[in-house]
């Protein structure tokens, strides 16, 4: 029977796999570092009412009596540092050595930042946890002009924030479109004029950018213009935090190699979140619902050999101005797209060639999104289907 199980990361995937060790009856003792001093917290909210209420509380993912009755053993502020696979330790900054019977590693990433000048400068922000998140709301407070480096998610929700509190805000994004890796371009280009009718002055295909400093204030050379801002919000992507992983020697491809079960590539040890490539796509997908769900498929593997692995369909949202935006499913190469123009939103969907979804964003439409899990996951054909025609009733599909 185990003893204990160590959870190395107090984030989202951390936090939802100790619920469901408990839930699932595991009565050992479960360790959790974690490099935070929080309980663990929602980040979604980060981006948004963090930075918009003025007396936002710590998005706590499970209530405080609920936390408690977990009964875990914290170990934080603090990092595990080495993991010893033979002796079956963890390593931690304090010099400790924590023995675990069964590991997860829900470590999660680091925001990227261009170089060392950018993450030097006192005016340059990124956004992945709750301290940064104070920090760039008080900013803010004080900046009329904001300069948002790359065109992704985490960029469009703060220029959605920083529009909704008075911010003039300019927008410089590498790639040719808005969120290119993760939607086709009718959808990149909606939210190019979603964006754009809320007076944010977007710059595609910038190329490399340069910081300068005038007099503290942080200024972007871009295509040999100079312009001061500020303040500068950096959102271009995520650094895995794959050392320990690394260190252990454990198969690494895109995030740290597992099955369905979670289970890495020494069996004792599992990972979860984020720093796991997701079992079927091959990627690091890093989205609230595949942390979660993620971690708990895990979680109840790491009690249960016979547990079924997780197979979600891949599921993100974003809240940006009055619009909820739902992405379901990853764009494959030479699908074919589609739109339907409702008014209460579009809805783009891209069909294989054989016909099957594989993905469809909607604009303030769940209930669509809901429908087209199952056709996804039934691998309905759709080719026949007049998904574009608004007289059609898609709910005739259920
Ligand atoms: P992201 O979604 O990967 O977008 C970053 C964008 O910045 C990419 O288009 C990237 O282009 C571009 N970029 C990279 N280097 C650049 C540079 N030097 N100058 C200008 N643009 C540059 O990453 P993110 O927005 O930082 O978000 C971080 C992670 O959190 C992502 O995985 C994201 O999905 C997740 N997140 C999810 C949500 C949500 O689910 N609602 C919200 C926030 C964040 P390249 O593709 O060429 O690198």
């Amino acid at each position: 029977m185990t003893a204990r199980i160590v959870i190395i990361g107090g984030g989202q995937a951390g936090g939802w796999a100790a619920k469901t060790l408990r839930d699932e009856g595991f009565r050992g003792e479960i360790a959790v570092v974690a490099d935070e001093p929080w309980d663990f917290y929602e980040r979604p909210p980060l981006s948004k009412s963090a930075l918009l209420e003025p007396d936002a509380a710590l998005p706590r993912l499970f209530s405080a009596e609920m936390q408690q009755a977990l009964d875990l053993r914290w170990y934080r502020p603090l990092r595990a540092e080495a993991i010893d696979r033979v002796a079956k330790n963890v390593l931690l900054s304090n010099g400790e050595r924590l023995a675990y019977d069964q590991l997860l590693i829900a470590t999660g990433g680091q925001a990227r930042l261009p170089n060392a000048a950018w993450r030097q400068h006192p005016q340059v922000y990124t956004l992945r946890n709750w301290q940064d998140a104070q920090r760039l709301k008080a900013c803010l407070a004080g900046t009329q002009r904001l300069a948002i480096v790359g065109g992704g998610w985490i960029g469009l929700e703060i220029a959605a924030s920083a529009r909704r509190s008075g911010v003039a805000v300019s927008l410089f994004e590498q790639q040719p479109a808005l969120c290119m890796r993760s939607v086709n371009a009718d959808v990149s280009a909606a939210l190019h004029q979603l964006h754009r009718e809320q007076g944010v002055d977007i710059r595609c295909g910038c190329g490399a950018l340069e910081l300068e400093d005038e007099g503290g204030r942080p200024v972007i050379q871009c295509d040999g213009q100079r312009e001061p801002f500020d303040a500068v919000v950096v959102g271009i992507g995520v650094e895995l935090n794959l050392a320990l992983a690394q260190q252990a020697g454990l198969a690494i491809g895109r995030g740290i190699v597992v099955d369905a079960q979670g289970r890495t590539s020494d069996a004792a040890i599992f990972a979860a979140g984020d720093v796991a490539q997701h079992p079927r796509y091959g990627i690091s997908l890093q989205s609230w619902a595949f942390a979660q769900n993620q971690a708990i498929a895990t979680a109840r593997a790491m009690l249960n050999e016979a547990a079924p692995g997780y197979d979600d369909i891949p599921w993100l949202w974003s809240d940006q101005y009055q619009h909820n935006i739902q992405i379901l499913g990853v764009p494959q190469p030479g699908s074919r797209s589609q739109i339907r123009q409702t008014p209460q939103g579009n809805l783009y969907f891209s069909l294989g060639t054989d016909g099957v979804l594989n993905q469809l964003v909607a604009f303030n439409d769940a209930r669509t999104v809901k429908l087209a899990k199952r056709w996804m996951a039934t691998g309905r054909d759709l080719s026949q289907v007049p998904l574009e025609d608004p007289a059609f009733s898609l709910m005739t599909l259920r």
